[in-house]
């Protein structure tokens, strides 16, 4: 009777924990199971069987089936790859949740810190097919049954954390809440490993020893050593609004929409601003959770309804909350709704959000940026740290091609794949080349250029995209930054440099250099990937969110980073196991600006 009264509680909690919400009941009631359950193991693959073992009704067999599936697969080698690797993952958007997903499912320790204590953005997602396949495989539906059920396929971002995250918890993942990573600190000595410091600076994360450092903290990305190619263009308003969806009869029938662009329907736009003088680019509606409405809004008509009390130039100070009339710009906005969906959105109440704040916003998205390489390895005092970017760190994406969440996913499971390479303990220049050979295809990616069966995607980069090009060269040289001399002699033929990945904790005379940043090399493909970003923009055909960035602020001028030295240029053909090295002289790169053609608003 005992037993069985305790399998109930075992069970009653774990549905608990898969209906859970938010960050904190969904920590703290696996906490509950975990300990219930008293499993203690800290070896990510016995984690899961483990907590399989343990549950096996009808409804916790069907997720461990979906899992099980997906775990299986080949490119993880059961877990072992990466046993002995530490992953810490700054951030836990829904990118750093799904790069932790896969860290795990190599069976790598993985620590996620987030400086957040909840999931709080209410703002909705458009999402490509394969993350469809990608995140019902990670049983997206299980933990949440309405996933994607309407006619367009979105998600709110908090929900799309709420059920990575639960996945990464059962894969073995560690998420800390309320920390924020503030800078990495390196070995003191041949004993110690990399380490960071965190707020609060007692939290035990700070005890915390990695060999793989993974950037996923947004578009504000701490991790220095990442130059940003910056892309800069006419001044660009976004404003979000997320109304309360009170599933009535009425709220059902509103219809969507899915992404109006003044390109493609002018007469919309016009009539509005006739008929309120308000000015908007584009709109998207998508009824979710809430009511969430994103549009572009044009500066003079903000001013001229009071949105904005004055006008200034620098974004920033113009779109400071000082400056944002908030009663006013939600006139502006519940105009705007009502006239797009043509009054039958009646009931109109603002979703409030954390401190008592109803949920609008205006933004600016005049500048996105990118990083220049997606990873580096450091070496210091015989231990390597694997730093790597993923989402929006990486490559910010363009909101009106609601590619953020396609691209990310594609970087996190490239990542894993770095990841793997390294815990392999692969050369340090091979892993490079090779991540850089595949960064390089991310921002030219379309739902229409990778492969066509979603369902054979795994981190192998080349079972999702078309076109990898194996003998492409890349420079990588300086992307491996090493105190050891032995390492850093990179003269021709060395035979040094295929060194192990592994700490061997050796003794090794230090150079004393310095975890700096290398910066502005390699300006000419920097700025072909900007390039392809503006002609993938510009393009006019393609689904509705694709459209809206037909009117891309961006396309018009674009700055890229000045100055920058080279020391030595290593060609890595990524299939190769045999570097070719070349030594250059000294290069100095003088700073340059393309301008990028205008788009015409006609
Ligand atoms: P984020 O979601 O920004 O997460 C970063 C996390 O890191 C946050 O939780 C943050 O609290 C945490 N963090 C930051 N610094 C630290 C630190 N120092 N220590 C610890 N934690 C830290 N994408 C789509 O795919 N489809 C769309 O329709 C779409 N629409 C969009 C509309 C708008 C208006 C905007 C602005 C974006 C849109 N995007 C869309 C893009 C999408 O929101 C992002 O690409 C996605 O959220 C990126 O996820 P991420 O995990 O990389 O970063």
């Amino acid at each position: 009777e005992n037993a069985r009264k305790s399998k109930e509680t075992v069970e009653d909690l774990f549905f608990k924990f898969m209906d859970a919400q938010d960050c904190p009941e969904i920590t703290s009631t696996f906490r509950q199971l975990v300990k219930l359950l008293g499993i203690k193991s800290e070896n990510a693959r016995e984690f899961y069987s483990l907590l399989k073992g343990k549950l096996q009704s009808w409804r916790c067999k069907s997720l461990w089936e979906l899992l099980d599936s997906r775990a299986n697969q080949n490119e993880y080698g059961k877990g072992k790859i990466c046993e002995d690797t530490h992953v810490l993952v700054i951030g836990a958007g829904p990118i750093g949740l799904r790069t932790a997903i896969e860290a795990a499912l190599l069976g790598a320790h993985v620590v996620i810190v987030e400086k957040r204590e909840s999931f709080v953005r209410n703002n909705v997602l458009h999402l490509w097919p394969f993350l469809l396949t990608d995140f019902r495989s990670l049983g997206a539906k299980k933990f949440y049954g309405k996933f994607c059920c309407s006619s367009i396929d979105h998600i709110s971002i908090r929900r799309l954390q709420a059920v990575l995250l639960k996945t990464a918890l059962i894969f073995g993942a560690k998420l800390y809440t309320g920390v924020t990573f503030d800078h990495v600190i390196e070995p003191n000595s041949l004993e110690d490993g990399w380490k960071c410091k965190v707020s609060p600076a007692s939290h035990p994360v700070s005890q915390y020893e990695f060999d793989v450092l993974i950037g996923a903290d947004g578009k504000k990305n701490v991790i220095p050593g990442f130059q940003q190619i910056e892309m800069r263009g006419t001044l660009a308003i976004g404003i979000t609004a997320n109304f309360v969806n009170h599933g009535t009869e009425e709220e059902a029938k509103v219809e969507e929409i899915s992404g109006i662009a003044y390109q493609f329907n002018p007469q919309f736009f016009d009539q509005l601003s006739e008929q309120k003088g308000i000015k908007l680019e584009n709109i998207v509606y998508y009824k979710d959770e809430t009511h969430y409405f994103v549009m572009t809004a044009g500066k003079a008509s903000l001013l001229k309804r009071g949105a904005l009390k004055q006008d200034f130039g620098p974004p920033a100070k113009l779109l400071a909350p000082s400056n944002i009339d908030h009663s006013k710009l939600l006139e502006y906005v519940t105009d705007v709704v009502k006239y797009a969906t043509k009054g039958t959105l009646i009931s109109l109440e603002l979703k409030i959000v954390g401190n008592n704040q109803p949920d609008i916003a205006a933004f600016d998205f005049t500048s996105i940026k990118k990083a220049e390489h997606a990873a580096r390895i450091i070496e210091r005092k015989g231990s390597k740290l694997l730093v790597g970017l993923v989402g929006d760190s990486l490559l910010e994406p363009f909101w009106p091609t609601g590619s953020g969440c396609a691209r990310g996913v594609l970087s996190a499971l490239d990542a894993a794949w770095t990841i793997r390479s390294f815990a392999q303990d692969k050369p340090p220049l091979q892993i490079l080349g090779e991540r850089e050979n595949i960064y390089r295809l991310l921002s030219g990616t379309s739902a229409e250029n990778l492969h066509k069966d979603p369902a054979k995607y795994t981190i192998n980069p080349s079972t999702r995209y078309l076109h990898i090009t194996h003998k492409r060269i890349r420079e990588v040289y300086h992307l491996f930054d090493t105190d050891d001399p032995v390492n850093a002699d990179f003269s021709i033929g060395s035979p040094q440099i295929a060194v192990s990945n592994k700490a061997s904790r050796r003794k090794r005379i230090s150079t004393g250099a310095k975890f700096t940043s290398t910066k502005g090399r390699k300006r000419g493909r920097a700025s072909s990937h900007l390039a392809a970003d503006a002609n993938r923009l510009r393009s006019t055909s393609g689904s509705s969110m694709e459209n809206l960035a037909a009117h891309n602020p961006l396309s018009s001028t674009r700055s890229v980073p000045l100055d920058g030295r080279m020391r030595a240029r290593t060609s890595v053909g990524s299939d190769d196991e045999v570097f070719q090295i070349k030594t250059t002289r000294r290069v100095r790169i003088n700073p340059v600006a393309i301008p990028l053609t205008r788009r015409s608003r006609s």
